[in-house]
């Protein structure tokens, strides 16, 4: 096996709409299993892992606030929404052998632990994969901009942003076939023409302390893997 880690410590984010499958709505088993063992391929290589996973596969405040209901109330129930996907990853990774915290940003402790910076991370220094669940805790956020925090607080090398194409592009690949991937691109390109990588916050939060975005396809099979070994097509967004 010559793949060798460019990276010790990095922060994954998925969407909750990635543990979906090809159904319409909340958990596909064998789509979390699947991611599952994509994250112990990379924590098999020794690199500290944490992750933050998305709710929009069971609730968005927005949607909730939408449909009429309270704005904060709504953004609370989509931050719940994390912390069952959180439980569900930290099941399969368990589930393989590998040993996990899922920790929250609103404290539930017969459930997770709650989040306890130094205590996070001295888990990640034990191999132990960290779930942040929970997003920020603060209505308003978006688990983008979460795993963003996080990633700084554990000082990762980079954010691995899994979506549904390989990387970033100048306009939606799957409408529009002539459109172009970056290799790189930068923050303030993103922001200013809407690539739509993550939201602006998170955005500006990882510009401002200059950590790295990296957008691959989560539905390449051994992709994680590759693109931590620094091959594959991604976009890396940069300063
Ligand atoms: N959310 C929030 N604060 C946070 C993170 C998330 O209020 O810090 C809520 C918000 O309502 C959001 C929902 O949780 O719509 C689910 O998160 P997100 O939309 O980021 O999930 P994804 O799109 O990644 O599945």
């Amino acid at each position: 096996d010559t793949q060798k880690p460019a990276f010790r410590r990095v922060m994954l984010k998925i969407s909750g709409e990635a543990l979906m499958g090809n159904t319409a709505f909340g958990l596909h088993p064998p789509t979390v299993e699947r991611i599952a063992r994509e994250v112990k391929s990379v924590h098999d290589l020794g690199v500290e892992i944490c992750m933050v996973i998305g709710g929009g596969n069971i609730f968005r405040g927005l949607s909730g606030s939408a449909q009429g209901m309270e704005r904060t109330t709504a953004d609370y129930m989509g931050m719940l929404a994390t912390v069952m996907n959180a439980l569900a990853m930290q099941s399969a990774l368990e589930e393989l052998g590998v040993f996990t915290r899922v920790i929250s940003a609103i404290p539930m402790d017969q459930v997770c632990e709650p989040y306890i910076r130094r205590r996070a991370v001295r888990h990640l220094e034990k191999q132990r994969v960290c779930i942040f669940a929970a997003g920020t805790g603060n209505p308003y956020f978006t688990t983008d901009t979460a795993a963003t925090l996080r990633a700084n607080e554990m000082s990762c090398e980079a954010i691995f942003k899994g979506t549904k194409v390989d990387g970033v592009y100048d306009k939606d690949p799957k409408k529009f076939p002539d459109a172009k991937r970056y290799e790189t691109v930068t923050y303030d390109e993103v922001l200013a023409k809407h690539l739509g990588v993550m939201d602006a916050s998170a955005i500006a939060l990882a510009r401002d302390n200059n950590l790295p975005i990296i957008v691959f396809s989560l539905d390449e099979p051994g992709g994680l893997r590759g693109i931590l070994a620094g091959e594959g097509t991604s976009t890396r967004v940069h300063g």
